[in-house]
């Protein structure tokens, strides 16, 4: 039997309801909730608490530090987005570099890309690996491809001094508090830019418009400082708090368009090209906040 040691699984047991509450104070008066049949592991890692529950609708989902980062049933939306916007708007991408993501879905999207040669993921928590590896072997089944090293470490730590490396850098970390701070800093941007080759992309997840439009902007403003070419995109995905994230792109040269793909993708549930296209069509409401029109 599972000791209920961390404070959202107490939660979710003194609820004592069989719903598991993405509460926080950032979205103050509203709350994602999911019908758990029951819980698969608890641990506190060295960097935050992990929890995984088979939930009634969505399959298997995985909570770390209380936000949920993703359900079986509808990864595949933020995976595909988060993969394909960056890499088919560059014109030949070969190596990819992944911080987080060590559930290992970005990197089976990544893997589906013909040109790429060469992908390293650098997570920061071992126990991410490890449960996705025998919670959720949908995502993680690539994470042992040749083609595929796995670094364990911070992601701003490992970028270091590296010049000239990447053609693509896909950030898909949590979210900016708790271990994944170091990642929205100007100092990490920098430190991409220097790592990605002449004319190479990257993006970071990016938060929802309906919930936190201000950090968007912030964000925005400070990417648009380091890089030349910044565009902001969204997914769908009814997990997330609001149902909708985004997706801030980036690119070292100036002028690229980062809404237009240059090839298809196989095997994509989500994806296509007039989707990839219509995600960086945005409603008046954020055109206005990002000064767009
Ligand atoms: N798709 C999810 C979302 O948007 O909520 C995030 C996926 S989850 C796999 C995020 C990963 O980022 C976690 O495995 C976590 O360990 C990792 N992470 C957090 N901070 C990090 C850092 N500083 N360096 C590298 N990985 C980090």
């Amino acid at each position: 039997e599972l000791k209920p040691d961390t404070p959202e699984v107490r939660e979710l047991l003194a609820a004592d309801d069989g719903w598991f509450r993405e509460v926080s104070p950032e979205w103050r008066g509203q709350a994602m909730a999911l019908k758990v049949n029951r819980i698969l592991h608890v641990e506190r890692s060295k960097y935050q608490d992990v929890l995984v529950f088979e939930s009634d609708t969505y399959g298997n989902v995985l909570v770390l530090d209380g936000v949920v980062q993703c359900t079986e049933g509808d990864e595949f939306s933020y995976q595909e987005m988060i993969a394909h916007l960056p890499l088919t708007s560059h014109p030949n991408p070969k190596k990819v570099l992944v911080v987080g993501g060590g559930d290992g879905g970005v990197i089976r999207e990544v893997l589906k890309h013909h040109t790429v040669e060469e992908v390293v993921l650098c997570d920061i928590d071992e126990a991410v690996l490890r449960v996705a590896k025998q919670y959720l072997p949908h995502m993680s089944l690539l994470l042992s491809d040749p083609r595929v090293t796995v670094h364990i470490g911070d992601g701003y730590e490992f970028l270091g001094n590296h010049a000239s490396i990447y053609d693509v850098i896909i950030t898909d970390c949590s979210d900016p508090v708790g271990p994944a701070e170091s990642l929205f800093q100007k100092a990490y941007f920098e430190r991409m830019r220097r790592a990605l080759k002449a004319g190479g992309n990257l993006v970071i997840q990016a938060e929802s418009v309906w919930l936190q439009a201000e950090a968007i902007r912030e964000l925005r403003d400070l990417m648009a400082s380091v890089f030349p070419t910044v565009q902001y995109g969204y997914t769908t995905v009814p997990t997330y708090p609001s149902g909708q994230i985004g997706l801030m792109l980036a690119s070292t040269t100036s002028g690229r368009s980062l809404h237009k793909p240059l090839r298809p993708v196989p095997d994509t549930r989500y994806y296509n090209a007039d989707l990839h296209e219509a995600a960086f069509v945005l409603p008046e409401f954020c055109r206005a906040l990002l000064d767009e029109g």
